[in-house]
């Protein structure tokens, strides 16, 4: 009797937990429906109008899944609580307008929106991919809400809704510093080329490029204090990698920003290569057992990321590259065995677990923190 009822209240608590996280994603959509010219991302509103009831067809399904969930976990689970927490925010989403909430255009279109179409559309998705797929093939057991996960999200959310500001400030030092080094004729080559090559052809200069201004951020100690940022997760998940300090995103995406500034590539490749490395970069994070043997060395993997937020000390200041191993290969920083590293985290110093506090933490202790190498 024992196993039956601890199966029906482990499907109960997923269910209930699923509700919940699911639930709170369709409130702020609804949010997004009713205040379009505030939350919405400006570039992707054509596309959201193009697409309307697409976009309904999705809400509607998400709610009624917060709804059937919900009463899953409410009724299976020996504790009830994420199960009602669902449902409240089920019937809280039908109140704000449920699939046939109408925008309000108050104040008219503004420069500036905050993305949270994006965060919503991002953390569904990548939810729907990973959470299963890590409970299917996980590496190490840990639960889904694991410490830090509620900071993370935060970065997660952070760096979605504020995508425009974020990436404002990430191409200004290209188009600042480097205008003198477009060639017209050069981009119009370089564009005119099949996009998948182009796609090729932007991995293997944007990760030659990220790996120098990664290794500087570990190498030069200014840098790594919120570089450490990212490296201060101790357990691996599809969402520790959002973990990222807002300067080191910055000024990652602008070191990245630089070659394609100058090389011009064609706005289709770019796209594609975006959605590609936002995904790429969230997998190699994730709590995933598999190894790519065949690919492992040309590709990078969990395991071979994994192998850089290692605590251990065969890991440290190895595995810089973000896609292609080749570079760690070339410059020597390359840590490859066939296991699994058994910490993660950094040495000398245990940043807060809250978000503010990660934010400061850079700025404010300057003598308590090292880079590996100093
Ligand atoms: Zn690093
Ligand atoms: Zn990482």
């Amino acid at each position: 009797m024992m196993p039956t009822i601890s199966i029906s209240d482990a499907i109960g608590r997923r269910a209930g937990l699923s509700s919940a996280l699911l639930g709170a994603l369709c409130i702020v959509a609804e949010l997004c429906f009713l205040l379009p010219d505030l939350l919405v991302t400006r570039d992707a509103l054509p596309f959201y109008k193009a697409h309307i009831a697409l976009c309904r067809g999705i809400l509607q399904a998400s709610i009624f899944a917060t709804f059937a969930l919900g009463a899953l976990g409410a009724v299976c689970a020996r504790t009830s609580r994420y199960g009602l927490t669902g449902l409240g925010f089920g019937i809280v989403a039908m109140l704000m307008g449920g699939a046939q909430a109408e925008a309000i255009h108050a104040g008219g279109m503004r420069s500036w929106a905050a993305g949270l179409d994006y965060f919503v559309l991002e953390l569904l998705v990548l939810g729907l991919v990973f959470i299963p797929a890590e409970a299917l093939f996980r590496l190490r057991r840990q639960k889904v809400l694991r410490q830090g996960w509620q900071t993370d999200l935060k970065h997660f959310f952070v760096s979605h809704a504020g995508v425009q500001l974020l990436s404002f400030a990430a191409l200004l030092p290209a188009q600042m510093l480097f205008s003198w080094a477009v060639q017209l004729d050069f981009q119009k080559a370089i564009a005119a080329q099949p996009l998948w090559l182009q796609f090729v052809e932007m991995i293997a200069v944007v990760d030659l490029a990220t790996y120098w201004i990664h290794r500087a951020f570990h190498q030069i100690p200014w840098l790594w204090r919120f570089h450490a940022i990212h490296h201060s997760s101790q357990q691996m998940d599809w969402l520790a990698g959002s973990r990222i300090h807002p300067v080191d995103a910055i000024l990652t995406r602008a070191v990245a920003f630089i070659p394609v500034f100058v090389l011009g590539f064609a706005p289709a490749a770019l796209y594609a290569y975006l959605v590609f490395v936002s995904f790429h970069a969230v997998f190699i994070h994730a709590n995933l057992r598999w190894r790519f043997p065949g690919l492992r060395w040309a590709i990078s993997t969990p395991q071979y990321h994994h192998w850089h937020h290692a605590s251990d000390a065969e890991g440290i200041d190895k595995n810089f590259a973000q896609f292609l191993p080749v570079w760690d290969l070339l410059f020597g920083t390359v840590h490859l065995p066939h296991g699994w590293p058994k910490h993660y985290g950094v040495e000398h110093f245990q940043p807060p677990e809250t978000y503010l506090g990660q934010l400061v933490y850079p700025l404010r202790s300057p003598g308590g923190m090292h880079s590996p190498l100093s």
